[in-house]
């Protein structure tokens, strides 16, 4: 099974029972190519990750934070940073 390094400060389970589909969906709609510095998972060697680009608990379900259009493909490095910089601008994505 491929493992998304998606979390969010969410515990397992919580993206929803299509999470796998959608982010193999959002994987190919962008090529296989992350979207924020343009590396390829061939080049990468390994599957990017999926980000949410909009926190979780925004939606009412996971179905619809799990659409398309709110998935992006990010390699680690590029998700990491992201994620750092979510932190510190939303307060909502803080561990309690
Ligand atoms: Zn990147």
């Amino acid at each position: 099974m491929p493992s998304f390094a998606v979390e969010l400060g969410g515990r397992p389970g919580r993206r929803g029972a299509n999470w796998e589909i959608q982010a193999r969906q959002a994987r190919q709609r962008d090529g296989f190519r992350c979207q924020a510095c343009g590396v390829t998972e061939e080049e990468l060697g390994r599957q990017l990750d999926v980000h949410h680009k909009i926190p979780f608990s925004s939606f009412k379900s996971n179905l619809e934070a799990n659409k398309l259009e709110h998935l992006v493909s990010l390699c680690p490095a590029c998700h990491t940073k992201l994620e750092a910089q979510l932190r510190r601008e939303l307060p909502l994505f803080r561990q309690p």
